[in-house]
C-alpha cells in the first residue's frame, strides 16, 4: 500500500461507540486504574497517557500519519513550527557546537541561530543555497554536529541539493535537519535522501486552511528521544484541538497541493509572459536557476510564486490595493491566495546587507496561490500589474 492511502486510515483505536471520524481527546490529563498503575506509568514499566503536555491520543494520531508520509521512524508535535525548529536544535545541541546552516531561512530560524543558540555558546556558519559540496565540507569544523536547512526556501524559493548535503553528513557523521514546509511530504521526502529529521510549520500546508498553529519533529528515534525530553519538560506542546484539526487535513493533504502546484505553475507562466512583471520566481518555471534540481528532488513547485516589479514601494502598493481576490496577509498555505511584501513585513526586521544577500528586494512580493479558479487568479493578477504599471509613466 502507498504512503498516503495508509496516513489517510490511521486513526485513533476506536472507542465503544463505533465513531467512524476521529474523536477529539480534549483532556490535559487522564486517571490511573489503580495506583500501582499510575506507578507503572510514571516508572515507565507500563505504556501510556499521563498527561497532555507529555502525550495524548489525537495528538499521537497526527505525528503518526506525519511519520508515514515522511517515512519517518518517530516523531513529536509542538504548538508552533517555531517550536519544532528551537526543539530540534536546543534538545541535540549542546554548549561548544557548531551548526552548518544554508543562509537562506525562515526569518525567525535565523534569530534562533544567530541569537538566541549564540547566546549558550552554539557557534554556526552560513552557506549560500548554491554553495558546492566542496564548500559544505570546507566548512565542517571539528565541533560541527549540525546541518540545518529549508528547501525551497521562504521567500527566496533557493534550493539546496538533497543528495549532496547527505552525502556530506553521512561522511562526517553530522546531524541532517530539514525544515520541509514549503514542499510538504507530498512532493519532497528528505529522509530519502539520508535526512535524520524532518520539521514542519503544520500551520502552512498542513493545516491548509489558515485555522490552527502547530509544528512537527519527525526522524530517527536517535535524535527523537532527546528532543522529546526537551519537550516533555520544557512544555511546547501542541493542543489536542489543534493536532484533531491537523490530522483530519493531512487526509486531503495530497489532493490539495496538487491543484496548489496546478495553480502556482499556470499562474507562473501566465505573469512571465507580462511585460508589467519584471521577474517571476518559480521552481519548476524553466527560468529558475536551480530548474533541473527542483525536477530532480521535488515531483511539483509548490504553492509559492515570488515577482518582482519595477517602481519601488509605491508600486508594490499600488499593486497590492489593486487585487481584488487575493488577500493581504503574512501567513502562506491556505485555501484563499494571500499576497505579502517581505521586504516590509516578515523579512523588515533583517539587516539591509542581510536582505540583499537573500534577494529581499522592496519590489517583491510572495504570493501564496490558493485553490481559486485559476482563470480568475490570472485575469485579478494581470489587471493589478497593468494598472499599477501606469504609476511607472507618470
Ligand atoms: C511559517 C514557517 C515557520 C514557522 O512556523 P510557525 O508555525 O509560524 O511557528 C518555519 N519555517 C517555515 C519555512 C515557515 O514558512
Amino acid at each position: 500500500m502507498n504512503r498516503q492511502t495508509k496516513a489517510i486510515r490511521i486513526q485513533t483505536k476506536k472507542t465503544q461507540y463505533r465513531e467512524h471520524s476521529t474523536p477529539l481527546f480534549l483532556t490535559s490529563s487522564f486517571s490511573f486504574e489503580s495506583a500501582e498503575h499510575g506507578k507503572a506509568l510514571f516508572d515507565e514499566t507500563e505504556d501510556g497517557n499521563i498527561y497532555s503536555r507529555f502525550s495524548n491520543p489525537s495528538v499521537q494520531e497526527f505525528v503518526d500519519k506525519v511519520c508515514m508520509l515522511e517515512n519517518a521512524e518517530s516523531g513529536l508535535a509542538t504548538a508552533t513550527g517555531m517550536a519544532a525548529v528551537f526543539a530540534s536544535m536546543a534538545g541535540i545541541l549542546k554548549s561548544g557546537d557548531h551548526i552548518l546552516a544554508c543562509r537562506a531561512l525562515f526569518g525567525s530560524a535565523h534569530q534562533i541561530i544567530t541569537q538566541i543558540l549564540a547566546k549558550w555558546g552554539v557557534t554556526y556558519t552560513y552557506l549560500d543555497a548554491d554553495a558546492t559540496e566542496a564548500d559544505w565540507e570546507a566548512a565542517v569544523q571539528p565541533n560541527t554536529r549540525m546541518i540545518y536547512l529549508e528547501t525551497p526556501s521562504n521567500p527566496g524559493l533557493e534550493l539546496v541539493d538533497l543528495a549532496m548535503i547527505g552525502r556530506v553528513c553521512k561522511k562526517y557523521n553530522l546531524i541532517f535537519n530539514v525544515d520541509n514546509c514549503f514542499a510538504t511530504p507530498i512532493l519532497q521526502t528528505p529522509t530519502d535522501f539520508g535526512a535524520d529529521l524532518v520539521i514542519h510549520s503544520a500551520t502552512k500546508f498542513m493545516d491548509g486552511q489558515g485555522r490552527v498553529l502547530g509544528g512537527v519533529v519527525v526522524g530517527k528515534e536517535e535524535y527523537i528521544a532527546p528532543i522529546r525530553f526537551f519537550c516533555r519538560h520544557t512544555g511546547p506542546s501542541m493542543s489536542p484541538f489543534n493536532a484533531w484539526t491537523l490530522s483530519k487535513s493531512l487526509e486531503t493533504l495530497e489532493l490539495r497541493m496538487e491543484k496548489h502546484c496546478q495553480n502556482a505553475l499556470k499562474l507562473a507562466q501566465a505573469l512571465e509572459a507580462l511585460p508589467e512583471v519584471k521577474k517571476v520566481n518559480y521552481p519548476f518555471l524553466e527560468s529558475h536557476p536551480q530548474y533541473e534540481l527542483a525536477k530532480s528532488q521535488m515531483s511539483a513547485g509548490g504553492a509559492i510564486v515570488t515577482i518582482e516589479l519595477e517602481g519601488g514601494f509605491e508600486r508594490v502598493s499600488a499593486f497590492m490595493d489593486a487585487l481584488e481576490i487575493a488577500t493581504l496577509s503574512s501567513n502562506l498555505g491556505d485555501t484563499r491566495t494571500i499576497i505579502t511584501n517581505p521586504f516590509t513585513t516578515t523579512h523588515s526586521k533583517l539587516k539591509p546587507n542581510e536582505k540583499a544577500a537573500l534577494g529581499i528586494t522592496e519590489g517583491l512580493i510572495r504570493i501564496s496561490v490558493g485553490l481559486e479558479n485559476i482563470e480568475d487568479l490570472i485575469e485579478d493578477f494581470t489587471q493589478a500589474a497593468v494598472m499599477s504599471a501606469e504609476i511607472l509613466v507618470s
